[in-house]
């Protein structure tokens, strides 16, 4: 990437790329995962965000952290979706950022992850950055200097 497309990434903030919260299916900390498995097979989710019932941002929930859970020696043990709940499951070690932080921000954080949360001063959830608005985003900033030439 050149210096001159580093600035305009830079120039982009995460307001104008974020899928907004309204719009972001989510499961609560105290769902059981029996739950947040059928949000994320009906939506065709790999992984949703999970808030606390203030709606502020927990962690993230995901397909094969919910299989793990009930993996047992020899066969998935389905019965115990409904014993587990989401917080007990969730990956709560995972970077947010901010609408005020920048597109360049976000595909430092999004190298590791297919989604990143944002959140408020206060940690309400204020929406997700996913990799596909990224690239998007990247793919107009580059076609705009090819043709530029
Ligand atoms: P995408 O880059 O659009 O393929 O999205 C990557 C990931 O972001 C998806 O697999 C989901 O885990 C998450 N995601 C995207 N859009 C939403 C949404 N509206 N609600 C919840 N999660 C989403």
């Amino acid at each position: 990437m050149s210096a001159t497309q580093d600035k305009q990434l830079a120039d982009i903030k995460l307001s104008e790329v974020l899928i907004p919260a309204e719009k972001v299916a989510h499961v609560q900390l105290n769902n059981p995962l029996e739950h947040a498995l059928l949000v994320l097979m009906k939506s065709g989710y790999t992984a949703v965000p999970v808030l606390d019932s203030a709606y502020k941002f927990a962690g993230i929930i995901g397909k094969t952290a919910i299989l793990n859970e009930v993996l047992g020696i020899e066969s998935f043990e389905m019965d115990r979706l409904s014993e587990i709940r989401v917080m007990d499951a969730m990956a709560s070690d995972v970077p947010t950022l901010t609408r005020e932080n920048n597109l360049l921000d976000g595909l430092n954080a999004s190298i590791d992850h297919p989604f990143v949360c944002l959140v408020d001063a206060d940690g309400y959830f204020d929406g997700i950055l996913t990799r596909r608005a990224i690239l998007k985003q990247m793919k107009k900033d580059i076609y705009m200097n090819v043709y530029k030439k």
